[in-house]
């Protein structure tokens, strides 16, 4: 479902080089939950930031769900219209939620829907549908202020769900959470992988989070993938 083949980025600021991915392949299977994890400075946000090319790779190739992303022309804001088509199959959970706090639950939901061109009455509905798949039908009115931690960030996995992706890329997403929200979001994770059979690829700096929720996992050092496969190969090797 997601793959990266000899993918490379190099950073150039004031005059040096940084070489954030050195060559990482990746093979991420259809309705796993893959787990990428290392140290800070090993290149996992990076990573997730050239699956859905918020940031252009220097070199090397990101194939989802059978579109080579690379080949599509432009980046993030200037996104051409072939890879914003690519991108809606793709959702993305953020560290920090990233919510409107002017906006109701429901208006941040919707925003992806009004995006995309549905009228009024289908973005109430879908919204509805996304607020209740996430145990959260009762908050629509609320503003984010309002809300916890594991709420916000249920919010934040409502709208990454909007367009109906095949892939969620999760950044961190449980890394601002106490240990037991950590775990409902996890599990909430876990629970739609199964029920609407998502990819998720999660990057994360810790070990537990791939242990309680990971099928296959890579660990990343220096910009590369040092040992990757299934979890119970990878664990039984430590
Ligand atoms: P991680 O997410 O594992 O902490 P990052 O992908 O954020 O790692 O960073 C990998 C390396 O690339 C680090 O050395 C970081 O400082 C560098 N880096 C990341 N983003 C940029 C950028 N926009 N400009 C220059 N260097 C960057
Ligand atoms: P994370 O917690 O995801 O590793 P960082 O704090 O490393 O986030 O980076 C936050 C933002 O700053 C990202 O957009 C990243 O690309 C950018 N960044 C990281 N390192 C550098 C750097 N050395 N120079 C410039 N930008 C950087």
């Amino acid at each position: 479902m997601i793959t990266t083949k000899d993918l490379t980025k190099v950073y150039r600021s004031r005059g040096r080089e940084v070489t954030a991915l050195d060559g990482v392949d990746l093979h991420v299977r259809e309705g796993e939950v893959y787990g990428v994890v290392g140290t800070s400075g090993a290149g996992k946000s990076t990573l997730i930031r050239c699956v859905n090319m918020l940031e252009r790779p220097s070199s090397g190739s990101v194939t989802v769900d059978g579109v080579e992303l690379n080949a599509l022309p432009g980046q993030e804001h200037r996104a051409g219209r072939d890879l914003r088509e690519a991108r809606r199959r793709i959702g993305m959970v953020f560290q920090h939620f990233n919510l409107l706090s002017s906006r109701t639950v429901q208006q941040n939901v919707e925003l992806p829907l009004e995006i995309i061109g549905l009228d009024r009455t289908q973005r109430h509905r879908k919204a509805a549908e996304l607020l209740d798949l996430v145990g959260l039908a009762d908050k629509a009115r609320n503003y984010p202020g309002q809300l916890s931690g594991g709420q916000k960030q249920r919010v934040g996995i409502a709208r990454a769900l909007a367009g109906d992706p095949k892939v969620l890329l999760s950044d961190e997403a449980t890394s601002a959470l106490d240990p037991e929200t950590t775990r409902s979001i996890l599990s909430l994770l876990r629970d739609l992988n199964r029920q609407l059979g998502l990819t998720v690829l999660l990057i994360t700096h810790e070990m537990d989070v791939i242990k309680s929720v990971c099928d296959s996992a890579a660990l990343m050092r220096g910009g590369k993938v040092i040992e990757s496969g299934g979890l119970t190969e990878l664990l039984a090797t430590r």
